[in-house]
C-alpha cells in the first residue's frame, strides 16, 4: 500500500473510503506472510496469541523514529508538537473505533493486562473494596482476569466469584444471577474466550450487573479484532484490549473507562505528565486520561495502534468477519474428520478460535511437528489453567484465524495433522 498516501489522509477513520475484500491483496500488505519457515511458506495460525502487522503499520514506526521522534506533551519545539500530535490523534481513531463518548476516556496502557491491573488497583485504593466485599468473574478468563483481583484481594479479605460454564463452555447465565449478593462490588469478564473462542452475551452481563448498582469491565483482548465493538451500546463501565492482537505494536493497549469512573479513581503510577502542581507537601493530579499516563509513554506504540485501527476500517469489518467464520466453520469441519480428535470449547456463538486435542498425542508434540511445515499454532494452557481444568485437559492445541487466512492453510493444518497421527497416533 501507498504508505504516504494512507498516512497523509487526515480524514477520521469513519469516513475512510473502503477496499473491496481481495485476500490475495490483503495478504500483500502483511510482508510477513510471504516468508518460509522451514523451508516451507508459513501458516500463521497463532493469532490469537499476537497478530501480525501491515506494512502501513510497521511503516509508521519507522516513519515515526525517522522524521518526528520527539518526547509529547512537554516541548515546544516542532517535533515535539509533531508527535504530541500523532500520538493525541492516535487516542481520537481509538475513541472513534470503539465509539467512546470523549477521547478523555482513551487511557493508554501496555495492554489489556495493565488496563485490568490498574482497575483494580486503583479501585481498591479508592476504598470502593471492604473487607469482605465480593467480585464476579468466570470460569474461561484469562489469567490476566484472575489475578489481579487476587492481588488485590490479598490484602482486602475480598472473594473472587466465579460464573460457571457448561460442557459446550458457555457461560451459565443463571448461576451468574445468583452469584450477586450486597457484597458484590465489581464485575469483571471476558468478551471473547482466548482458549475456547465462546463469545460471552456482555450485554446482558453489564446490564444485570448495572440493575445491581455494580460496575462492569469487559476484557475486550479477543473480541476488539472481531467484531465491532460499541461501548456506549455495550454500556460497559469499563474496556480493555491490547494494540498486537489488533494488528498493532506491542507494548501498547487501551483502557477505556467512562469518564465518570476515570474521574473517581486515583492516580496508578505516579511521574512526569500525571500531576497539575508538586509541592514537598502535596501533589495534585492533571485531567484525564493524563492523570492515569506517567512517564513518557509508548509514543510509536499508540501511533502504531492508531493506523492498525484506520487501517481496519479501510474494509467494512463485516467482510472480515464474515471471511473469519467462515474459516472457522470449515475448519471445524475438515478437523472432526480426524480420528480422535476433540475440539474443547464447542460454544454456539464463537469467536475464529478452535482448540482441540488429539487421543494419545501430547498437544505440545502435535505443536513441534507441524511447526517443522511451517504451521503455527499453539500449545499449552493459554493462561487460562482454570478451563484446562474444567475440561479436564493438560493443555490443547490452538489454531487461530485471522481475515487474512486461507481456505488453503486450513486444509494444509488437517494434512499435517494426519501426519501428525501417523507419526505418533
Ligand atoms: N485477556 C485475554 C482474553 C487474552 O487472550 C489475553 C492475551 O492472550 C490477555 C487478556 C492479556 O493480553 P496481553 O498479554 O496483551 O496484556
Amino acid at each position: 500500500m501507498d504508505f504516504d498516501q494512507f498516512i497523509q489522509d487526515t480524514e477520521t477513520i469513519k469516513k475512510i473510503k473502503k477496499r473491496k475484500f481481495n485476500l490475495d491483496k490483503i495478504r500483500a500488505d502483511f510482508p510477513i506472510l510471504s516468508r518460509e519457515v522451514n523451508g516451507k511458506p508459513l501458516v500463521y495460525l497463532d493469532n490469537a496469541a499476537t497478530t501480525q502487522k501491515p506494512d502501513v503499520v510497521i511503516e509508521s514506526v519507522k516513519h515515526y523514529y525517522a522524521y518526528e521522534n520527539a518526547n509529547i506533551h512537554r516541548g515546544l519545539h516542532h517535533l515535539s508538537e509533531l508527535a504530541t500530535e500523532a500520538y493525541e490523534n492516535a487516542r481520537l481513531k481509538v475513541k472513534e473505533y470503539i465509539n467512546a463518548l470523549s477521547a478523555s476516556e482513551i487511557v493508554f496502557v501496555r495492554g489489556a493486562t495493565e488496563g485490568i491491573n490498574l482497575v483494580a488497583n486503583t479501585f481498591c485504593r479508592s476504598g470502593q473494596f471492604q473487607d469482605g466485599d465480593e467480585i464476579i468473574i468466570s470460569e474461561m478468563e484469562h489469567h490476566a482476569n484472575i489475578v489481579p483481583w487476587q492481588l488485590v484481594c490479598e490484602d482486602k479479605n475480598i472473594k473472587l466469584k466465579v460464573i460457571p460454564m457448561n460442557d459446550r463452555g458457555e457461560l451459565i447465565m443463571e448461576e451468574y444471577v445468583k452469584l450477586f449478593s450486597s457484597k458484590t462490588k465489581f464485575v469483571s469478564v471476558v468478551h471473547a474466550s482466548n482458549s475456547l473462542g465462546t463469545i460471552n452475551p456482555v450485554k446482558e452481563i453489564i446490564e444485570i450487573a448495572h440493575e445491581h448498582g455494580v460496575p462492569a469491565l469487559i476484557d475486550g483482548a479477543q473480541s476488539i479484532q472481531h467484531s465491532r465493538i460499541d461501548v456506549q451500546k455495550l454500556g460497559a463501565d469499563f474496556f480493555v484490549f491490547s494494540g498486537h492482537k489488533i494488528y498493532g505494536p506491542t507494548g501498547i493497549g487501551v483502557l477505556y473507562g467512562k469518564a465518570e469512573y476515570l474521574n473517581m479513581l486515583p492516580p496508578y503510577q505516579g511521574g512526569g505528565d500525571m500531576i497539575r502542581e508538586v509541592t514537598f507537601e502535596k501533589t495534585t493530579y492533571n485531567d484525564i486520561p493524563t492523570k492515569f499516563e506517567a512517564g513518557t509513554p509508548n509514543i510509536v506504540g499508540g501511533i502504531g495502534l492508531g493506523v492498525a485501527l484506520k487501517y481496519l476500517r479501510s474494509f467494512n469489518l463485516e467482510d472480515l468477519m464474515s471471511h473469519e467464520k467462515k474459516l472457522l466453520d470449515y475448519a471445524t469441519e475438515r478437523l472432526l474428520e480426524i480420528e480422535g480428535l476433540k475440539i474443547i470449547g464447542t460454544a454456539k456463538n464463537k469467536t475464529s478460535v478452535l482448540a482441540f486435542t488429539i487421543e494419545g498425542i501430547h498437544p505440545y508434540d502435535i505443536g513441534t511437528i507441524i511447526d517443522t511445515d511451517g504451521i503455527a499454532i499453539r500449545t499449552g494452557h493459554h493462561c487460562t489453567q482454570p478451563v484446562m481444568r474444567r475440561f479436564n485437559v493438560p493443555a490443547t492445541a490452538r489454531a487461530s484465524f485471522s481475515f487474512y487466512n486461507t481456505f488453503e492453510e486450513v486444509d494444509k493444518l488437517h494434512d499435517a495433522l494426519i501426519k501428525v497421527k501417523k507419526m505418533l497416533g
